[in-house]
């Protein structure tokens, strides 16, 4: 394992990406195979939004069936990673003074285990979640990435899971071949090319970037967990996009790679 491990953005999408096999969830599976065995993950979901930061700390966390009107199947997926209470230590300490309380009700959510499943299928690499504060303004993610980013040097792989494009009216339900839109693909290219020149502001500040921009985050939560990434960025340090494409034409599958 290279002493650094990267730190990586999941455009998580459809839940039934769990259950599926294609392009991106062979790529997912791709990258635990090439990242190898980490020491633990520190995951930032999409859905673990709400007022004020947590972090899990029980030693067994639940498997979470966050959603609702997919088949049964999805609800019997059960993602057995074991918790790591001295790593959500280690976080709150971290992120001191940010007040982050341990948690002991959460688990893991779909954002964290419908992506996990395919990036360490054997379940054995301890998880833990931190909650994004959702009182929170972008440049406060942000700086918490930054604070998080000794963890890499640590053993812990940070994988924020979420997607850069999120609109779900604008969803094509069970036609995932569907078009981009254009303000879609016009989002992620600008959004894109700021992340391969490490010119986090404009994406910080991403309410000032117009019309794409509100159409593609018509709601923080999915988007939040990229400032996470790119706050553990190392100044100057390589990116690279690992997965790609859009899936029903308004949600945007890119990963993000920082480091190697
Ligand atoms: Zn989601």
């Amino acid at each position: 394992m290279p002493q650094k491990l990267p730190a990586l953005f999941l455009g998580h999408g459809n839940p039934m990406n769990a259950l599926a096999t294609n392009p991106w969830t062979e790529a997912w599976s791709r990258l635990g195979r090439e990242t190898g065995k980490p020491r633990a993950v520190l995951c930032i979901s999409a859905h673990w939004y709400g007022p004020g930061c947590s972090v899990t700390a029980m030693a067994t966390p639940r498997t979470i069936h966050d959603f609702g009107g997919f088949p049964r199947e999805l609800f019997e997926v059960q993602y057995p990673a074991p918790g790591d209470p001295a790593l959500a230590e280690r976080v709150r300490s971290l992120l001191a003074p940010v007040d982050v309380a341990p948690d002991h009700d959460w688990g893991l959510d779909h954002g964290a285990w419908s992506v996990l499943i395919k990036v360490f299928p054997a379940a054995d690499v301890p998880v833990v979640q931190l909650r994004i504060d959702a009182t929170r303004p972008p440049a406060w993610h942000y700086a918490l990435g930054r604070a998080l980013r000794p963890l890499r040097e640590e053993g812990v792989l940070i994988v924020g899971s979420g997607n850069l494009v999120h609109n779900l009216q604008q969803y094509g339900w069970g036609e995932p071949e569907r078009p981009a839109y254009d303000w879609a693909t016009r989002f992620e290219a600008r959004a894109r090319a700021l992340i391969a020149a490490g010119d986090h502001e404009p994406l910080i500040g991403y309410e000032q970037l117009g019309r794409d921009a509100r159409l593609s985050i018509p709601t923080p939560e999915h988007y939040l967990p990229l400032l996470y990434v790119l706050g553990a960025q190392e100044e100057g340090e390589a990116v690279s996009f690992p997965v790609e494409g859009t899936d029903g034409g308004s949600i945007s599958m890119l990963a993000v790679q920082v480091g190697q």
